[in-house]
């Protein structure tokens, strides 16, 4: 590497992005330009149902309170799992977000480089992982044939949510082109890989302009076109960021990945320590502070909230 010093900044913000400016402004329940209880709320129409789904988790973090909300305290630290989600649905399967990479249990250089993960050896302690724990080892263990695995969301892109890519490339990754160029152009120092996103890959770019508001959300993208799996707008953490509404067996689930770090952005709400645009990261948490409390039925999971994670079914189980 050229500039050792320079990557062991980005290291440290890589794994610990506390952007300059971070702190929250709506925080302490103040107005913000969007007022929850002012959105209107699309009902969601009758849809097919999947028939699992399936939260995977590929690691742990520890993090101070303060990364995760505007009103933590920096001096306490959390332990928060980076699970990922297989969808089955008609003997096929949709994975949402590729979470850790497995060379970061067992050589981090695989992954990093020798010279970036030697810089980063004592940050990367705080990552929990253990060689199995990464997708394409638990997909075996599931019994899941990988090439049955035909489509990917990405969320959006840090790299603690698309460190598997690679194992998956026969499949259609579905993005918006905001997080596709952030991942490829990002930058380390924004949390993104870029080898995580190879010219291979074959990618859906989502578009949700024209597309009909669902919920409290501005538009949506019908996946299978059968009302299963619904997309929606979710920016704000990251440029482009996605949420992924799942009708399974037991109801709705709207997977937010990082929208939300944990259901206390959500109900305060409070915004987290890390956002591209403070504003768009408010309007988004508001949308979701208002599903919340208009329909307590659909079940809002953040990716990075351990209670939430206790109480979901984890593999092999599922809901
Ligand atoms: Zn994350």
């Amino acid at each position: 590497m050229k500039n050792p010093a320079r990557f062991a900044l980005i290291f440290f913000l890589l794994l610990f992005p506390l952007l300059a400016g971070a702190h929250c402004q709506y925080n302490e329940g103040a107005a913000g330009p969007v007022r929850y209880a002012d959105l209107s709320l699309v009902p969601v129409p009758d849809g097919a149902k999947v028939d699992r789904l399936i939260a995977v988790n590929t690691g742990f973090g520890r993090v101070e309170e303060s990364h995760f909300a505007a009103d933590g305290d920096p001096h306490k630290t959390m332990v928060v799992p980076m699970p990922v989600y297989l969808i089955e649905r008609q003997g096929k399967y949709l994975l949402v977000d590729t979470g850790l990479a497995g060379a970061l249990a067992t050589d981090p250089s695989r992954y990093l480089g020798r010279t970036a993960a030697c810089l980063a050896r004592n940050e990367l302690k705080r990552l929990i992982m253990r060689p199995g724990w990464d997708v394409p080892a638990q997909v075996q263990q599931l019994n899941i044939d990988p090439g049955k695995i035909t489509d990917v969301v990405i969320t959006h892109s840090h790299f603690d949510h698309t460190g598997a890519n690679r194992a998956f490339l026969h499949a259609t990754f579905h993005l918006t082109p905001e997080e596709l160029r952030a991942g490829r152009s990002g930058g380390m120092l924004g949390g993104y890989i870029s080898d995580d996103f190879p010219g291979a890959m074959t990618v859906a770019k989502l578009d949700f302009a024209g597309t009909k508001p669902l919920l409290a959300f501005e538009g949506s993208v019908d996946l299978y076109g059968d009302g299963s799996v619904y997309l929606l707008p979710l920016p704000g953490h990251s440029p482009g960021a996605v949420g992924v509404l799942v009708r399974t067996q037991h109801g709705l689930v709207l997977l937010v990945g990082d929208a939300a770090y944990t259901l206390h952005n959500i109900e305060k709400p409070v915004l987290m320590g890390v956002y591209i645009d403070a504003d768009i990261c408010w309007d988004t948490l508001c949308r979701l502070k208002r599903l919340s409390v208009a329909d307590p039925e659909v079940l809002i999971w953040p990716s990075h909230d351990s209670q939430v994670f206790e109480e979901q079914p984890t593999a092999p189980d599922a809901l």
